[in-house]
Order: structure tokens, then sequence, then C-alpha cells
């Protein structure tokens, strides 16, 4: 792709009409013509229904919709043209920014202090052209077992964490910690690219290990910065196939300076069990040191009623397929009563996950569920920008 600078397509959104024409004077010497304009996050959405764009140049710093919330609303859409972000922030603003935009999946080329110079925004806007439209690659491409093997060798793993909030309260209670793996190659990949190649060559023990000692070393970091709240793991159930594996996830946790009953292991069934024998005393052992355990994708599985009888479960969470719909879809709707239904017979708190909308948010409260994750409240964010999430959470009057 050789597409020059002057082909490119771009969308200025700055509240600064200053600023804007600042920045058009340098597109202008780089024979970009006619580029869009935008003066907040609502009016750039308008125009990108209106126009295709190849690159969005964006202020952080907007009254109403923000360039934070602008990226979020970004991510939600079927094209997604690169981002440039300005900002008169410090740098460490910026680089947070353009990791929560990466998080998002959006292609995030850096960002360029103000004053906007010539040279930085000349710099980014050439990376424009060399991997248009790149988003995590998943459904369509996996991975082999020797890039997993290597990969954990060379630290392809990343975390990102999604907000649980209370309905009750709408506070943040927990997080859930999600795989991002990053290819030296193919950038940054989906969970479904990695795990299930990892359950089937016998690599998920090691992965599971990598990522319960980022996840807990991250809960270490946040209880030193004062934040106290639960952090959620996914497991496999292979993972629940070795005697020692309730010892790791306790002494991991112990070593960070995590309690035990801040942690929460998230299962799903993936097939029946054979021989349930094992996974059970292992689960049940967990939950004697205090680990929480959750009934993850509940809905989807052969046999998720006889397990909860018989495992010490801590929490129901319904699978997002059931509350996506809900509104408009009978079955969904009759999935999801029933869920909760059980859940409160059961006496488990309950989990609604995938909530995207206020609609959905609204049916699941006036259900009773206890406890709302989905991109309504946030999408996954790495690690460092939890802290800020919350602030301007409560600062939206949450
Ligand atoms: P899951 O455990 O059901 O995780 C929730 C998935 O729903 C996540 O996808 C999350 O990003 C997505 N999600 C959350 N809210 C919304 C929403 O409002 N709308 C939509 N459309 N999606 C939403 P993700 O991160 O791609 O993970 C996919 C699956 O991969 C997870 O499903 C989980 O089964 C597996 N996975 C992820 N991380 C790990 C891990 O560390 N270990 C294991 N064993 N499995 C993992
Ligand atoms: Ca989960
Ligand atoms: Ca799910």
């Amino acid at each position: 792709m050789t597409a020059s600078l002057s082909d490119l397509k771009v969308l200025i959104v700055d509240d600064n009409k200053f600023m804007i024409n600042l920045v058009k004077r340098i597109l202008d010497k780089l024979e970009i013509a006619a580029p869009l304009e935008a003066n907040d996050g609502a009016s750039a959405l308008e125009r990108l229904d209106e126009a295709a764009v190849d690159v969005i140049v964006c202020d952080l710093n907007m009254p109403g919709m923000d360039g934070i919330e602008f990226l979020r609303h970004l991510a939600g859409r079927e094209a997604y043209p690169a981002v440039i972000l300005l900002s008169g922030e410090d740098k460490s603003v910026l680089n947070t920014a353009a990791q929560l935009g990466q998080a998002h999946g959006l292609r995030v080329l850096g960002a360029v202090p103000k004053p906007v110079t010539r040279e930085p925004l000349e710099a980014l806007l050439e990376k424009v052209g060399a991997g248009s439209q790149e988003r995590l690659r998943s459904e369509i491409e996996s991975l082999t077992p020797e890039e997993i093997y290597k990969g954990l060798e060379r630290d392809s793993v990343e975390l990102v964490f999604q907000p649980k909030v209370s309905v009750a309260t709408r506070e943040m209670v927990g997080v859930e910690a999600l795989l991002r793996w990053r290819d030296a190659e193919r950038g940054l990949m989906s969970p479904e690219a990695v795990i299930p190649v990892a359950e089937e060559s016998g690599l998920i023990n090691a992965l599971t290990e990598t990522i319960i000692r980022k996840a807990m070393a991250q809960c270490g970091a946040w209880r030193a910065d004062g934040l106290d709240f639960k952090v959620a793991v996914n497991v496999s159930m292979h993972d629940l196939d070795r005697y020692d594996f309730p010892d790791f996830v306790v002494d991991t946790a112990e070593a960070e300076g995590v309690d035990p009953s801040s942690v929460v292991l998230e299962v799903t069934e993936s097939r029946l069990m054979a021989d349930i024998a094992k996974p059970l005393e292992i689960l049940t052992r967990l939950r004697m040191k205090g680990v929480g355990l959750s009934i993850d994708d509940y809905g989807t599985g052969a046999s998720s009623m006889q397990q909860l009888r018989r495992i010490p479960f801590t929490e129901l969470k319904i699978d997002r397929e059931f509350v996506a719909g809900a509104p408009d879809d009978n079955e969904a709707r009759a999935m999801l009563v029933s869920s909760v239904s059980l859940g409160k017979d059961l006496e488990l708190p309950i989990v609604a996950e995938g909530v995207e909308t206020q609609i959905e948010w609204d049916l699941v409260a006036s259900l009773g569920v206890d406890i709302v994750q989905g991109y309504f409240v946030a999408k996954p964010m790495p690690g460092e920008a939890i802290e800020d999430w919350i602030g301007s959470w409560h600062d939206d009057g949450n």
C-alpha cells in the first residue's frame, strides 16, 4: 500500500477553532486537502456517518463528549479510521489514552503534544497507509502451538480489565481480567485465537499460570494504591486437572499482598465432564481457601443446572447472548428471566454480562440482577487505566 499522504481523508476534532486551523495549516503544507472538522465527539461521529475517513486527529480534552469517550464510541462502529491524539496533557496521560484506544481494538497511531508542530504529526500520518483497518485478529486466524509456546517465553501475554458494577449502588465491585495476546508479527490477538489452541495442545496450564501471575501482580499494585475490589480470572476446565492448582492460586495471590477472598475464578463448562470428581475436589478446595467461584457463560452449557448443585459457586454469570437479545427476542428474554430466578433461588449474586444499552441495563435491573458488566459501563481497559476510570465513572454521577 503506497498511498501518498495527499490522498488521506482526515477528520480534525477539537473544540478550539484556533487549534483546528493550526492543524489545517500543517495539513495544507503536507498537501492534504479539505480535511473535515468537528468541534466535539458527537459531531465527529456525525461527520463519520457522512463520509469515509482514513485518520482522525483528535483532541483529548473537549467539553461534552471528550476524546476518551469518543474513542469508546468509535470502537463500537463498523469502520474504524486510525487515530492520532492531541493534548496539552503530559505524556503519561497521552500514553494511557493511546493504550486505552488500543485496548478497544482501535488503531491509535500515537499522540502529539500541544502545541502541535509539523514533524511529529507528519511522522504519524505516514503510518496511516501502512496497515489500514488493522483490528484484533481473531476468528480468521489462530495461533499455532509453537507460536504460543514461544510467546509465553517472550511475554506475549497482556491483560485488560473490565469493570463490574453493582446495580444498586453503581459502585465498581470488581473487574474481570481478559487475555490479549501480543504477537510480534500479527499484532494484538483475541483470546479466541489463543485459548482453544492452548487447551488442545497442553499449553493451557502454563498460559493460565502466566495470566494468574499477571492478574495478581496488577491486583497487588491496586492494593498498594488503596484500591480494593475483586479480581476475576477465567479458568479453563483443563486447569482443574492439577491437584496443586489451589495452592498455586493462593500462594500467587498472597505473594502479591492479595487476600485470596478477593480472587474470583470464572469457570466455564466447555463440555460434559466425564469425571467430575477431580475438578469438584479442586474447586471445593479453592472455595475453602476463600477464593470465589463464578459459573461463567451460564445458559450456554449442557449440564449447567447439574453443576450448580454440586459445585460451591459464589456467583452466577449470565452469558451475554441472553442479555444482548433480551429486549427484542422472546427466547433470549426467557433464558434471562429463568436464569435470574434460578440464581435467586440458590441465593447467588447474579451478574449480567454484555450490557450494551440503557434499555438492557433497565431490563436486567428490573429483573433483580445484582451486578452488571458490559460496554454500557465500560469496555475492557489496561490495568493502569482503571483508577482514572473509577474517577470518571463517579464524576458522571454514579
Ligand atoms: P467471557 O468470559 O464470556 O468474557 C466476556 C467477553 O465479552 C469478553 O470478550 C468481553 O470483552 C466481552 N464483552 C464484555 N462486555 C461486552 C458487551 O457489552 N458487548 C460485547 N459485544 N462484548 C462484551 P473477550 O475478551 O474477547 O473474551 C472472550 C472469551 O475468551 C471470554 O469470554 C473467555 O471465555 C475467554 N477468555 C478471555 N480471557 C481469558 C483468560 O485469561 N483465560 C481463559 N481461559 N479464557 C479467557
Ligand atoms: Ca468470563
Ligand atoms: Ca460470556
